[in-house]
């Protein structure tokens, strides 16, 4: 059915009259710290996943919705009777918080219209839009064909494993979307490697090197600790140059990087710690042994963004150019682990280019583990449902819109048939322009209310459009 004007006014009267209990919905989920963790037991991904979830069936059967918990895995609501099934997919889990903060990561201030807070960007605002959603066609008593439902997944971050497990248990909706990234929509995610390269035992003086917290985030803090060197030696490796900084701890030295956070999909908007460390230590002969072979093979890893030193610049006219980022090295049994995250093109020769990254790792004297490839998701853009998304767009936000492509890796490339499609509109003011600060994974994430609160009218319309199509 199309919205009409009436109709129309009757959401956007509603949106307006539900405001601050929006507010204090979004307040309270970003409250809940919910890193996703892997647990055992009845809370796979650990307590906040389990508490955050648990709040968000319950403010959404408050509201009158049907819901349901898949094992902590993930949850939904859902509206309407129909056999077939349209999902709303959006994710409860958050990133960790990292450094630099200026805000509380975990205590939501709304502040000139915008929230600040872990995960109120990332991608909570959108699961209480999705709940809202439903509200407004429950409320309004707008009839569907289709059962609506709103997914609230609990380990987007961090693998996917709840929309593995929710496909294992329920059938596939006939289309899904998730509002986790930006409109217009996005009709190609590009494949994803996850892997970690782990050297040999090695022997030298190092005793530690720590970065990062996950693989999706370009480090801004690494550590690296070396005996055998002296203060005076260190110092004038670092001169004034303010990444580093230096202690010493039990004749050690405790070498400390900051280098900028960023997205694994955007590699070349940050600067990795890690490779900060490693050039340090490398230039300046401060470290030895077979640790040095292993540090250098590390920096060579880490020296570009784009496959060149992993033997695999690919690049295609849907999705662009590969990329990929170092997110964590951990030195444990002797060993080097560093973990790398790289976005390759929808058209990639996927053999060739897991060839030559065994053949490139292998060759340098490190072994590759924990190897996840997540291939890429590519719906056409003159697909019906697109066609109708886009049209929405192009009447209701810029008539100009175009569809687009991207690194990230949404819950999309999970479903038979989806897309992501907003929640992000364009043109949305800033709070604040601090570098590296007020991003989504980055420190002082913060969202725009009322940018949200269109989303949820622009969600209605589509829906309805969605409704009307046979799948
Ligand atoms: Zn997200």
């Amino acid at each position: 059915m199309e919205a009409s004007k009436e109709l129309l006014q009757q959401v956007d009267s509603w949106i307006l009259a539900h405001r601050d209990e929006f507010i204090q919905d979004l307040q309270t989920l970003v409250n809940i710290k919910s890193v996703a963790e892997s647990t055992p037991g009845e809370h796979p991904f650990g307590e906040g996943c389990a508490e955050v979830l648990d709040k968000a069936l319950e403010m959404s059967s408050r509201y009158g919705l049907d819901t349901k918990n898949y094992e902590y895995y993930c949850g939904r609501a859902s509206y309407g009777d129909g056999d077939k099934e349209i999902g709303i997919f959006a994710h409860l889990d958050v990133v960790p918080e990292g450094n630099d903060w200026i805000y509380e990561p975990y205590h939501a201030v709304v502040k000139d219209g915008f929230m600040i807070g872990r995960g109120t960007a990332d991608n909570k605002s959108s699961a209480i839009a999705e709940m809202y959603t439903l509200r407004i066609l429950k409320d309004l008593g707008i009839k569907t064909r289709h059962k609506i439902f709103a997914f609230y997944g609990c380990n987007e971050e961090v693998g996917m494993k709840d929309m593995d497990y929710y496909l294992e248990h329920e059938k596939a909706p006939v289309f899904g979307f998730t509002p986790d990234a930006g409109f217009p929509l996005c009709y190609a995610e590009k494949g994803i490697i996850t892997a970690d390269f782990v050297s040999r035992e090695i022997e030298g003086n190092l005793v530690d090197f720590t970065g990062g917290h996950a693989s999706n985030m370009v480090p801004d803090y690494a550590k690296i600790v070396l005996s055998g060197v002296s203060e005076e030696q260190v110092k004038a490796a670092i001169g004034s140059d303010e990444h580093f900084t230096l202690h010493m701890d039990n004749g050690n030295a405790v070498i400390e990087a900051k280098g900028v956070s960023a997205h694994a999909a955007g590699p070349d908007n940050g600067v990795n710690a890690i490779y900060l460390l490693c050039n340090l230590v490398l230039e300046n002969n401060l470290i030895t042994g077979s640790a040095k072979d292993a540090v250098a093979f590390i920096q060579h890893v880490l020296s570009d963004c784009h496959g060149k030193s992993l033997q695999v610049p690919f690049e295609d006219d849907i999705t662009g150019i590969i990329t990929h980022a170092g997110g964590m090295i951990r030195f444990q049994d002797k060993k080097l682990r560093l973990n790398i995250n790289m976005r390759y093109p929808v058209k990639a020769d996927q053999e060739l280019l897991e060839k030559n990254i065994f053949a490139t790792v292998e060759g340098a004297g490190f072994t590759v583990e924990n190897f996840d490839n997540s291939t890429p998701q590519y719906v056409p853009v003159d697909h019906p449902a697109i066609q109708a998304l886009m049209d929405v767009c192009r009447e209701y936000i810029d008539p100009n819109s175009e569809p687009y492509t991207m690194g990230g890796g949404t819950y999309a490339r999970k479903m038979p048939m989806g897309v992501a499609f907003g929640a992000g509109l364009p043109n949305t003011p800033k709070l604040f322009d601090i570098p590296g600060h007020g991003s989504a994974h980055g420190p002082d994430e913060y969202i725009n209310i009322d940018m949200v609160l269109k989303a949820i009218r622009i969600f209605i319309i589509a829906l309805l459009r969605l409704d009307e199509l046979e799948f």
